[in-house]
């Protein structure tokens, strides 16, 4: 089993229970996401739990590639379970942190860690090679550390006080490494169940979404270390290194002949932070990567303020009096252990409750917060507070307080606020009670993937596009490509799809077709195997339109499965893999299925049919599509989505996957051809198999 472990690690906190599931019992599903769903879908018999129940199991998986020398696609970590973040159903949910976990948990011999049950008493896991230990957090005091202290004391503890460097041995056996362990931990946010909870692994690699901090903090799970000094068996070595050496030759950045673009993560291809800086200190930085990859899309700065973060994190105090404000208030986030996108649309929301005469009205409790030092360290440090113990901020009680930490949108529906509030604009969660990231009446695919899954999909695969016709027209700059040439370079690699142009014609006449069901569909099986499974990153991959390639035609397609091949041997084209990622997809809707999804529920809140956009979310969100006949980059933000329409556009969704129209409810012959009878089975068991 070349590029895999072997074994994967299953650890029962309730009854003290460390066994291995063997990985060739789950290897068709080849890694990651797949792997993990089915392994929920085994053991958890009860699809209606909630996410503080003790019996809902998270996964943390890896792939065959993790730890491998595969660019950007070696350092990232796949996390489900039932998620606390989404209302009103918590459904089963992923997410996905950077780093350098996945590798340290194959080289120490692990395809992936399982938690089911609930410790009685806080406790940390401890995984060295073989070795694996559940530890009381006591005697280390980890129970009330933030995450910070709570990884340094655990590195001191397992690798000792020693300089960076230094050799490590392993349990009295010649195995040594000079690493330091991964951890990865929740803080007092997690603790306390906040659903705004989440995950952090060194300095700001997150899995944000899905309340998972606050699904470990009610298991009693403080943090998973682990450190491994073995290695990864490669199929076929100096292939792999060949295809990295023709990856970087002609699809990576070129110092020597640097193409500037935009100043943001996503560029085509993109380039290590300290080249581009855009609103970061202009000294004292250095590139950071997760480990394998040659972008280094992260930074550590001299003075240690806002090390490792990116996106929402990086920015989550957006209204920050200075740049170290904000970098500060990044920092407190990471330690606390919150969700940078929930805690910048909640302050959002709370701040325009304060800005509309609202936060003192009777049925909301009152507030602690002091806007008229809005902007300082101490607001933000106190709201940071406020919603991770669930107080004043101070150690008091606050119902406020209480109520925020609980989520906010939950908030606003405890303030009987919660409709009102999501249609005049103030509670900026148009789905699943989760916040919105890009526009979904300008970049509908994004908004139709979130609604028709589970949890914002934060895949930027085509939001490139949005960027560089944005900066071109903000600027007055040519595109990296004209819109026709973009999409055609794009959809020619959309298999099975390709040579439909008509997918990314975002123009109102096409956005509720066939054709945009198409692209939605695709972008779900690829993500699902090729980003989720294979943990290729969502920073670099997938590479469409590339600056440096021959014609602008980047390697996706091509190198997707090149290294695969190289590092398994296995024979698995860029097709399969998105006919699997179909297959994850079906398994994943079958859960939701039974946890209570139906056809009714998905739709947007009104004021995504009823309002034009007011503001743009991340920069004006010009898009391809076709007008008079042409194609071109326009502005589709100021359109309000048709309700009837996006109706008609959901029963063309479920026709393309198969699925019962009435329902939105897989059907059997669906789910037989995906091999997937089992699932249909439950699914019938429970009432909730599609029709036809
Ligand atoms: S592109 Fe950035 S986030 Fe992605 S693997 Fe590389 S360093 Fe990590």
């Amino acid at each position: 089993m070349s590029g895999y472990a072997g074994k994967i690690l299953r650890v029962n906190l309730t009854k003290k229970e460390i066994t291995a599931i063997p990985t060739k019992k789950y290897e068709h599903w080849v890694g990651g996401h797949g792997m993990g769903s089915a392994i929920f879908f085994d053991l958890v018999k009860d699809k209606t739990i909630d996410g503080f129940n003790p019996a809902n199991v998270v996964t943390l998986m890896t792939s065959p590639l993790s730890g491998t020398l595969v660019p950007a696609a070696s350092g990232r970590t796949e996390v489900q379970g039932i998620g606390v973040q989404s209302y009103p159903i918590g459904w089963f949910t992923r997410s996905n942190f950077g780093g350098r976990f996945s590798s340290m948990l194959k080289y120490a011999g692990w395809d992936g860690v399982v938690i089911e049950g609930k410790a009685s008493r806080p406790v940390w896991i401890d995984i060295r090679n073989d070795d694996v230990k559940i530890r009381e957090c006591a005697s280390l005091s980890l129970w009330g550390k933030d995450t910070w202290e709570c990884q340094e004391i655990i590195w001191d503890y397992v690798a000792g006080e020693g300089k960076y460097g230094d050799w490590i041995k392993q349990n009295n056996s010649e195995a040594r490494t000079t690493q330091r362990p991964a951890v990865v931990a929740i803080g007092p946010a997690g603790e306390n169940l906040s659903r705004v909870a989440c995950l952090i692994h060194d300095a700001s690699s997150a899995a944000g979404q899905g309340g998972f901090g606050a699904v470990w903090g009610s298991k009693n799970l403080k943090a998973i270390s682990v450190i491994g000094t073995g290695g990864i068996k490669i199929h076929d070595p100096q292939g792999l290194m060949a295809a990295r050496l023709w990856q970087k030759k002609n699809y990576a950045f070129d110092l020597e002949n640097l193409i500037e673009r935009w100043g943001f993560q996503h560029q085509a291809p993109p380039a290590p932070i300290a080249l581009w800086r855009g609103g970061r200190p202009k000294i004292g930085q250095r590139p950071q990567a997760c480990l394998g990859c040659h972008s280094a899309c992260r930074a550590r700065y001299d003075d240690a303020l806002g090390n490792e973060a990116s996106c929402f994190a990086s920015v989550f105090y957006w209204d920050a009096k200075s740049l170290d404000i904000q970098r500060t208030a990044s920092d407190l986030i990471n330690k606390y252990g919150l969700n940078a996108v929930e805690m910048c649309f909640g302050l959002l929301y709370i701040y325009l409750l304060n800005q509309n005469g609202v936060l003192k009205s009777s049925n909301i409790p009152k507030c602690p917060l002091d806007f008229s030092n809005y902007g300082s360290e101490e607001f933000v440090e106190r709201f940071v507070k406020m919603v991770s113990y669930g107080d004043d901020g101070n150690g008091n009680k606050s119902q406020f307080g209480k109520d925020i930490s609980g989520g906010f949108v939950w908030a606003a529906e405890k303030w009987g606020r919660r409709e009102q509030d999501l249609n005049n604009g103030m509670l900026s969660f148009p789905y699943w009670g989760l916040p919105i990231h890009k526009e979904p009446r300008a970049q509908v695919y994004w908004g139709y993937a979130t609604l028709l899954g589970d949890r914002d999909i934060n895949e930027h695969d085509f939001d490139w596009l949005k960027h560089d016709a944005k900066i071109a027209a903000r600027w007055g700059r040519k595109t990296m490509a004209t819109a026709e040439e973009a999409v055609k370079i794009v959809t020619d690699k959309m298999v099975p799809y390709q040579g439909d142009m008509l997918m990314m014609d975002f123009s109102e006449k096409n956005i509720y077709s066939e054709h945009m069901a198409k692209l939605v569909s695709w972008h779900r099986y690829y993500t699902r195997f090729w980003k989720q499974s294979m943990l290729f990153c969502d920073v670099r991959w997938p590479d469409f339109l590339n600056l440096y390639a021959p014609g602008k035609i980047g390697s996706t397609g091509i190198a997707e499965p090149k290294f695969l091949k190289a590092v398994t041997g296995k024979d698995f084209s860029f097709l399969d893999g998105i006919n699997l990622g179909r297959k994850i997809w079906n398994l994943d809707h079958a859960i939701w299925t039974l946890q209570g999804r139906h056809r009714d529920m998905v739709h947007f809140a009104d004021i995504i049919y009823k309002r034009k956009a007011s503001w743009d979310v991340d920069g004006k969100a010009y898009m391809p599509g076709i007008e008079n006949g042409k194609w071109d980059y326009h502005y589709y933000a100021r359109r309000t989505l048709d309700r009837n329409k996006f109706d008609e556009f959901k029963t063309r969704f479920y026709q393309l996957q198969g699925w019962d129209e009435a329902s939105g409810w897989p059907k059997k012959k669906t789910l037989d051809s995906l091999g997937l009878s089992y699932v249909a089975s439950e699914l019938e068991a429970n009432g909730r198999l599609g029709k036809g």
